[in-house]
């Protein structure tokens, strides 16, 4: 009796310790019943990925460990599944009862058995090609949100879509923009409350930004935040933008302003209050935005707002008057931490700026703010004020400034990793500087950016040994930040930035895909690399981890892209060659999946036109190539892995030049005409400067052939 008992206590334990992860598809945990309720306690379902960070509090750490330090060296890619697009990849997966729902680029959306990546139905909401000349910052998507049996996507083109999770039939879809304006969607919605929320971008091109709230299941408009001013006169959308107008001068409003939320939103199911991370301005340049000063609320702050109603609770401004691109969008991490001996329920950022904060989530106080990477712009952020000491010198009013963080940011929009247990934060990190040179000569244009800022007076020297100093200066690592210390516990250094996303699991393991095209397992606890895999492209998303019939795997979208190795030119090179080889990779214990072979190649070169230009012209393509053109092609037009690099373009040899740039023959590609910006000799100056760097990479390579 006592030895059947025990047998059916084991037994029990057995069935209780992997019950929760020894699933099998239950209809009552399938996407058709996601709800706040289940999302609050994703913890008793591990196995599933309901959320973009997984949980509300966006913490991206994974209950699960059957994969752990232990037996890391022996799991093996399981399947993958190929895009048919070439370009960046930056979306987490939602993985829910054995289905994932995913997004490449093009907004398009995925569903695939997570078991064997076979795909359930696919997506394309047809965002026209010719709108990718309003994304700074590629054709990108960072995924979806599940939600009562529907997925949702915010599309390029600024559409919110909602479908049929087991179809993928559209149920609503609704435009979230004016069409006449160069917005874009590219972060993922949220669902809470029974509403979606959802941001979008643009700050770079001249808009204003806002955040909207619709009907999860009819899609009509719930509410719309503002998150800076319009014209005064036409009266204010909500009475706190009243209070914040009096932080802008001059005519902001036909300039847009910025402050667009197109990343991070974090719902907290404890206070009812939704965080929005806003933006930074638009133009950058404060003293063409807002010629006089001020903070120009709510540029670069967190906000807090009640869901139901979009009503402000408060704010917390990291930036006040940003002029750098510090945008405030990266991830908020809610958790409870005792700081100063208090238990808190904080909220934790690192932004662009280069400072991480730690927020009271009542109240919107700062509890505490340091550096995390180098940064020059400030020396420490005063605790009675709340506010930064600036250095003078870096508003680049009149003079440049050699900055760090540069617009990358010491962190973007690639996600932390929090460990609830050892309250560490793992950041993906980067130091890159960057010099910012007020434009002279600033007006709108559109197509183009709308910066105020000279960004050829930002390009990589030609001088070999200064160039070799600024590649010295690009760096990336991964911090393990401890952030009730405030300080960093040990780094894991790259060669370069702009690497992927993290995810930390109680099998004490650190996932990161890498610029270099390495997708790398890490000891969370100090940062020993125990396993890795070539990805054979680089990778800037973050992975998740999920489990199907007691199996657990870890998945992630590998697609080199985004701005770094679209604007970069060389300093995207850091890291090495990679190309943009767009898949998904899922790897489990004993996973024998193998990739088809592959080697990097370079491009076949052919031999440039002799150049015709003189100094003058070809100094005049410099600018305009700059102000037009190196957002997508590239600093120096140098692409760094996906776009066509225009030095090897044959098109620069005749005619098809103009076809181009003025006819728009390629604008179902993304390459729109530039007519209503650039007239005929213009555009023979951006040829030659082209030419010219066509001719310099030509006797690169043959005094390196010799
Ligand atoms: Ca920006």
């Amino acid at each position: 009796m006592t030895l059947y008992r025990n047998i059916m206590i084991i037994l029990l334990i057995t069935l209780g310790i992997t019950g929760c992860n020894a699933e099998k598809p239950q209809e009552n945990l399938s996407a058709a019943t996601v709800s706040d309720q289940r999302i609050i306690n994703a913890d008793h379902e591990p196995q599933n990925w309901l959320a973009h960070g997984r949980t509300f509090d966006q913490q991206r750490y994974s209950p699960l460990d059957q994969i752990n330090v232990k037996n890391i060296k022996d799991i093996g890619l399981d399947w993958h599944f190929d895009f048919d697009t070439h370009r960046g990849l930056e979306a987490t997966p939602i993985v829910i009862n054995g289905v994932m729902y995913v997004t490449g680029s093009w907004s398009r959306v995925y569903a695939l058995n997570a078991v064997t990546g076979r795909l359930l139905w696919e997506y394309d909401p047809k965002v026209p090609g010719k709108w990718a000349v309003n994304a700074c910052c590629d054709v990108v998507n960072r995924g979806v949100a599940v939600w009562q049996g529907k997925v949702y996507v915010g599309t390029l083109d600024g559409r919110l879509i909602a479908l049929d999770a087991k179809t993928g039939k559209v149920i609503w879809d609704v435009m979230t923009i004016d069409k006449k304006l160069p917005y874009t969607i590219t972060g993922a919605p949220l669902v809470a409350r029974g509403k979606v929320f959802i941001g979008n971008g643009g700050a770079e091109f001249g808009v204003r930004g806002y955040v909207s709230a619709y009907d999860a299941l009819t899609g009509k408009m719930v509410w719309r935040f503002f998150t800076v001013p319009g014209d005064p006169k036409k009266g204010f959308e909500a009475p706190i933008l009243e209070k914040a107008a009096k932080t802008w001068h001059g005519e902001w409003w036909k300039l847009g302003g910025g402050g667009t939320v197109w990343d991070s939103m974090t719902y907290d199911p404890d206070l009812d209050q939704l965080y929005i991370g806003v933006g930074n301005g638009s133009p950058w340049n404060q003293a063409i935005r807002s010629p006089g000063g001020g903070d120009n609320l709510f540029l670069s702050s967190i906000v807090a707002l009640k869901p139901d109603s979009g009503k402000y609770v408060w704010h917390y401004q990291t930036t006040p008057g940003e002029m750098w691109d510090y945008t405030a969008t990266q991830q908020m991490i809610s958790a409870d931490l005792k700081i100063n001996g208090k238990m808190r329920k904080v909220l934790m950022q690192a932004p662009k700026n280069g400072f991480f904060y730690i927020l009271d989530r009542k109240t919107g106080a700062l509890l505490s703010a340091k550096k995390y990477v180098k940064a020059n712009w400030a020396s420490h952020v005063d605790m009675a004020t709340g506010r930064p000491v600036e250095n003078p010198k870096a508003r680049y009013y009149d003079n440049p400034w050699l900055a760090f963080p540069n617009p990358l940011g010491g962190h973007n929009w690639q996600s932390m990793s929090y460990n609830p247990n050892s309250h560490i934060v793992y950041i993906p990190a980067q130091e890159v500087p960057f010099l910012y040179a007020p434009d002279k000569n600033f007006k709108v244009v559109h197509p183009g950016v709308n910066l105020g800022a000279d960004l050829a007076a930002a390009s990589m020297p030609d001088d070999k040994t200064a160039k070799r100093q600024v590649m010295a200066m690009i760096k990336g690592h991964i911090s393990a930040w401890d952030p009730v210390q405030q300080k960093e516990l040990w780094r894991v250094q790259h060669p370069g930035p702009w690497n992927g996303g993290l995810l930390n699991t109680k099998g004490n393991l650190l996932f990161q895909g890498n610029a270099a095209g390495t997708f790398v397992a890490y000891d969370s606890r100090n940062g020993e690399k125990l396993w890795s895999f070539p990805a054979q492209t680089g990778i800037i998303a973050a992975p998740v981890t999920y489990s199907v019939g007691g199996e657990q795997y870890v998945s992630i979208l590998a697609g080199w892209g985004g701005v770094f190795p679209l604007l970069a030119g060389e300093a995207a090179l850091k890291s090495g060659k990679v190309s943009n080889n767009s898949r998904i990779l899922t790897f489990k214990l004993g996973g024998r999946d193998k990739l088809p072979p592959w080697k990097y190649t370079e491009a076949y070169f052919p031999q440039p036109p002799a150049g015709t230009g003189n100094p003058k012209q070809i100094a005049t393509g410099n600018g305009l190539f700059h102000h037009f053109c190196s957002s997508c092609h590239g600093d120096k037009a140098v692409s760094a892995g996906v776009l066509p690099d225009l030095r090897y373009s044959s098109a620069l040899q005749d005619d098809r030049w103009f076809d181009i740039t003025l006819g728009g023959i390629l604008k179902d590609n993304g390459m729109v005409s530039f007519k209503t910006a650039l007239n005929k000799k213009q555009l023979e100056a951006i040829r030659q400067y082209i030419i010219l760097r066509a001719q310099i990479l030509k006797r690169s390579k043959e005094s390196n052939n010799k």
